[in-house]
């Protein structure tokens, strides 16, 4: 689906939850060639729908896939993709690791590392690549100036806020790159998952703040005698269900981690205080 001049959204492949919007691709079409943002899972089904919709717009040829990062749900297709069109992919190099192991598997290379600062002209539109972590190490965002377009992947969602998990995810990363995001001033944000964010100022503002206020919330904890996860899980998600407990903990697990970070709290096993 064209979203505006040169912008297409394609939104192909299973939901990652349940009630959750299965992953975006988008395609950059330019006047000398085209990019592609992220190629979904691998799924040959998929595969077979995205390339349908490419060649269905008889676009300049597909010059690169650049993977916002190592998720399967971003990075699948990638081989396929690079197989049927020679197109050549690009990540950053934080997260080259785990696409060349888990996704690429052997089928193909990365061939291009960026870590930030790169631009590519395709003629009529331009992509300024950003490093934005904090959803991931190596966790990228573009941006379109053309058209006031940023393509944040999973650093912000069309719903519900970004999952941040404690093995890969920082929250003070995070935390930069929503600030990168509002120096930036996008007109309209792509998600990773689900619609185009309209209102992008007021969006990332309520992110910032969703994020300070359960920083708070969870130092009140720690101050008030909830020592582990399970504890500060069972107050905060009260009557959550039982199969979004190790999601709900790992997400407060990254929060615990920033405030370590910051040297307000401290761990001792799983237990964790206030530093007075
Ligand atoms: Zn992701």
């Amino acid at each position: 689906m064209q979203l505006e001049p040169g912008i297409h959204q394609l939104a192909i492949g299973r939901e990652p939850f349940s009630g959750f919007p299965p992953p975006n691709a988008f395609l950059l079409v330019g006047n000398n060639a085209s990019i592609l943002i992220d190629a979904g899972w691998d799924n040959q089904d998929d595969h077979r729908q995205r390339m349908a919709y490419i060649e269905s717009l008889n676009a300049p040829p597909l010059s690169e896939l650049i993977i916002t990062h190592r998720h399967a749900d971003h990075g699948g297709g990638a081989a396929y993709i690079h197989e049927s069109t020679g197109a050549k992919l690009t990540c950053h190099p934080l997260d080259r690791e785990v696409i060349e192991r888990d996704r690429l598997q052997g089928r193909a290379f990365i061939a291009s590392e960026v870590s930030g600062g790169e631009v590519r002209d395709i003629g009529g539109l331009t992509i300024e690549i950003h490093h934005g972590p904090g959803h991931t190490p190596g966790c990228l965002a573009l941006y379109v100036p053309e058209r006031g377009a940023l393509f944040a992947t999973d650093s912000v969602m069309g719903v519900s806020t970004t999952i941040l998990r404690p093995e890969e995810g920082n929250l003070r990363d995070y935390a930069s790159t929503l600030s990168l995001f509002q120096q930036i001033g996008p007109k309209t944000i792509y998600p990773g998952h689900g619609d185009p964010v309209t209102d992008p100022a007021k969006r990332l503002d309520q992110l910032v703040r969703h994020r300070e206020n359960r920083e708070r919330e969870l130092l009140r904890m720690l101050g008030n005698g909830l020592h582990t996860v399970h504890e500060i899980r069972e107050s905060i998600y009260s009557g959550l269900p039982e199969v979004r407990w190790e999601l709900a903990e790992a997400q407060l697990r990254t929060g615990i981690n920033k405030l370590i970070e910051d040297g307000v709290a401290r761990a001792d096993g799983d237990r964790y205080t206030t530093v007075s």
